[in-house]
């Protein structure tokens, strides 16, 4: 079989690319027609087939295997871009577009909690420290969240230094609790072991029912956000209240 490299120019007459087998299997069909083919001829003939017979299945098994390993890397590929499209690039929580589409299929079918969370005076730590610190300090809180929230919501990241956790199920005691969970682990931990300043985050919470819309239900968390703000900062406030 001859052969060709993906790199090869397309010739101008594309070569037969089994001109070997062909002539091996020509060579055996005048053989086998022949009237009284003597052993020798016949022989020769079945050894020549057997031998390219084989090489053709060696070649097909790697072909096979090749065509398996690319089809195993395409689907790896897929499922990175997937992630890509629906993440954020430094925390790896879901990005502002994957949070509204999951919180409104969540919030279609069931009540859910919706918590919305900001860095307090997190300018001053850029200025202060430089961006690359900033950018420690969201991590450490990204850390934090994920410890606490473990598998009962979903983390997103919705602004710059701003995030949602949507918890489901109609439980306000229990998701409010996790609020405070939160923000005690944040205030308390040194998000960034070498950095000298304490981090707090400001929370506000809704507690909605199922059919309530994603802009109802994060305007209502914001609302108590910015009253959590207003107030001192580094509190939970609750929609409603
Ligand atoms: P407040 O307590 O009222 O929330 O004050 P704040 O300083 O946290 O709020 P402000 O909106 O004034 O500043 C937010 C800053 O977050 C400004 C912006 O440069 C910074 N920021 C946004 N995204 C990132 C990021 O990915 N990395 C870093 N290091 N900084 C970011
Ligand atoms: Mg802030
Ligand atoms: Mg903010």
């Amino acid at each position: 079989m001859a052969s060709i490299s993906p790199g090869d120019p397309t010739p101008a007459h594309a070569p037969d690319l089994f001109e070997n087998e062909t002539a091996a299997l020509e060579k055996a069909r005048g053989v086998h027609a022949a009237d009284g083919a003597d052993a020798e001829a016949l022989h020769q003939s079945l050894g020549a087939l057997i031998d390219h017979f084989e090489r053709l299945m060696r070649e097909t098994r790697r072909l096979i295997g090749r065509s398996d390993r690319a089809e195993r890397e395409m689907q790896a590929l897929a499922q990175q871009l997937a992630h890509r499209a629906s993440h954020d690039a430094l925390t790896g929580v879901l990005n502002r577009s994957a949070v509204i589409e999951q919180a409104t299929r969540m919030l279609k079918e069931r009540s859910a909690t919706m918590i919305v969370l900001d860095i307090d005076e997190f300018k001053r730590v850029n200025d202060d420290f430089g961006h690359p610190t900033g950018d420690a300090v969201i991590l450490g809180v990204v850390d934090c969240l994920r410890r606490i929230v473990g598998e009962r919501g979903f983390i997103g990241r919705v602004g710059g230094e701003e995030f949602t956790v949507l918890v489901p199920g109609d439980d306000h005691a229990a998701a409010a609790s996790l609020a405070e969970r939160m923000r005690a682990a944040i205030s308390e931990a040194r998000v960034v072991p070498s950095l000298d300043r304490r981090i707090t985050v400001s929370f506000g919470v809704s507690h909605n029912r199922a059919g309530t819309g994603f802009d109802t239900a994060y305007g209502l968390a914001d609302e108590a956000l910015y009253r959590a703000k207003r107030s001192g900062r580094n509190r939970v406030e609750f929609a409603g209240q």
